[in-house]
């Protein structure tokens, strides 16, 4: 099964950033391109039901299957990056992490009026960042048609912060 073929790549690195946490390096699977690409096909096939417009790719990890989904279907990608990392103008959204506050960007003419878009990342955990991606996108007039990720840390909760912008989340690992 993809689920547990994935889940056997994932590296658990204790104490990675800080102390106490357990981070999913998912760069194991990256060396693998058969995984890889396996992983891209389950992407498009869950998310071209969707029909969305573009694929909104998360800074970094969301990057990988961000633009690999988006070639894959012939649609957009657009990069949701870090403050200041964006050369041309840009529209921000701050929000609050467990310790202080971060900020995302994504170049203001990336959308237009009614575009149907999926936000992806690698991992949801808490949510926050998912959720500020979508603000970002509902800011520009466009829909979060659905949400899609590599892992999801089910005991966090983050489904139910992203969940008023769409039910449709993707996840290839709970
Ligand atoms: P959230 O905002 O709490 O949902 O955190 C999700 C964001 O943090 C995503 O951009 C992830 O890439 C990153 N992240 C948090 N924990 C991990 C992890 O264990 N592995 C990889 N990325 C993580």
């Amino acid at each position: 099964m993809l689920e547990d073929k994935i889940k056997g790549t994932i590296r658990d690195v204790i104490d990675f950033p800080k102390q106490g946490i357990v981070f999913k390096d998912i760069t194991p699977i990256l060396e693998n391109p058969e995984l890889t690409s396996e992983i891209t096909k389950a992407f498009v096939s869950k998310s071209e039901v969707l029909k969305p417009d573009a694929i909104i790719g998360i800074e970094s990890r969301g990057f990988f299957w961000g633009l690999l989904i988006a070639q894959a279907m012939d649609i957009p990608f657009i990069p949701v990056r870090k403050k200041g990392k964006l050369p041309y103008k840009t529209i921000s959204y701050k929000y609050d992490l467990e310790y202080g506050s971060a900020e995302i960007e994504m170049h203001e003419d990336a959308l237009s009026k009614g575009m149907n878009v999926i936000v992806h990342d690698d991992l949801l955990a808490t949510g926050g960042t998912a959720m500020a991606a979508a603000q970002l996108v509902k800011s520009q007039g466009a829909n979060v048609v659905g949400f899609s990720f590599l892992v999801n840390l089910t005991f966090l909760d983050g489904e139910q912060k992203i969940a008023p912008f769409s039910n449709n989340i993707i996840s290839l690992v709970n």
